[in-house]
């Protein structure tokens, strides 16, 4: 029986490529047969924007709050998509004294655990409970970062939070990698930077770095992944190539 892997693409620094990436290599696995869900954790809706989808009545909020069934929306072949909406940002307040509250989206995923190959879920920028929730549910966690040295800086905030879920919630939870984002490879700074991280995290980073590309920052405007706007542009290659490699270590 199938048993979707469930990886969670986290950094609490903005913009760093988080959603791009989940949005990307959803995309990419679903183009290669795999049945894939990519799941919006963050208010900004960010993911469910840049696949035209706004204010949609399936959401992840009324699924944690038990308010309407699980249900998706299909973005294209094998690529479904669990929207986000504005109220998740009033959903730590809101479920404060919840029991059980870090499970509530590991619960909802269970009945389609058996069905999908993949569930990617695109963190918010911040620790907190809807993050806690992504973590609880998942297997692995996808570090997106920025080639500057003050990218790894708040890393050991991260793995802190990370190692008391793994203590608390979740003992299975792992890193499955670092991927270099927004790379220019003629960038001293951003050579020196990779080399620091590799220093630091051995063969956590992936070996494909996804480069600057214009493609990527216009993708969400024309309300299409990249695969979809750009399919031959530098960063649809990048994320094609990461993807194969993700599928690899993950085997
Ligand atoms: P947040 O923390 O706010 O959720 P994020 O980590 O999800 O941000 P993204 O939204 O993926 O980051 O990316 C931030 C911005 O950088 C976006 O405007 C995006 O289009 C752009 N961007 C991401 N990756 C690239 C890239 N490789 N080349 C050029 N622009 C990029
Ligand atoms: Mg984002």
């Amino acid at each position: 029986m199938k048993s979707a892997k469930i990886i969670s693409l986290l950094n609490q620094k903005g913009g760093v490529g988080k959603t791009t990436s989940s949005v990307s290599i959803s995309h990419a696995l679903s183009m290669k047969g795999y049945k894939v869900l990519l799941v919006d954790l963050d208010a900004q809706c960010n993911a469910s924007e840049s696949l035209g989808v706004n204010s949609s009545k399936v959401n992840v909020y009324s699924v944690l709050k038990g308010q309407e069934k699980l249900d998706f929306i299909n973005a294209s072949d094998n690529f479904y998509l669990l929207p986000a909406s504005l109220d998740l940002a009033a959903f730590e307040l809101e479920m404060s004294s919840e029991a059980g509250r870090e499970y509530l989206l590991k619960e909802a995923l269970e009945p389609v655990i058996a069905h999908l190959d993949f569930i990617i879920i695109d963190c918010s920028p911040n620790l907190g409970l809807l993050t806690i929730n992504a973590l609880t549910a998942s297997e692995y966690y996808i570090c997106p970062v920025l080639p500057h040295h003050l990218s790894i800086t708040g890393f050991s905030t991260l793995l802190e939070v990370v190692n008391k879920i793994k203590r608390r919630l979740n003992e299975k939870l792992k890193l499955a990698g670092i991927i270099m984002t927004q790379f220019n490879k003629h960038k001293v700074l951003h050579r020196e930077t990779a080399e620091v991280i590799q220093s630091h995290f051995e063969d956590k980073l992936f070996s494909t770095t996804i480069p600057e590309n214009i493609s990527l920052a216009e993708a969400p405007t024309s309300k299409q992944s990249i695969m979809d706007y750009a399919p031959t542009s530098k960063g649809a290659i990048a994320y094609r190539q990461l993807t194969e490699e993700i599928i690899n270590k993950l085997k």
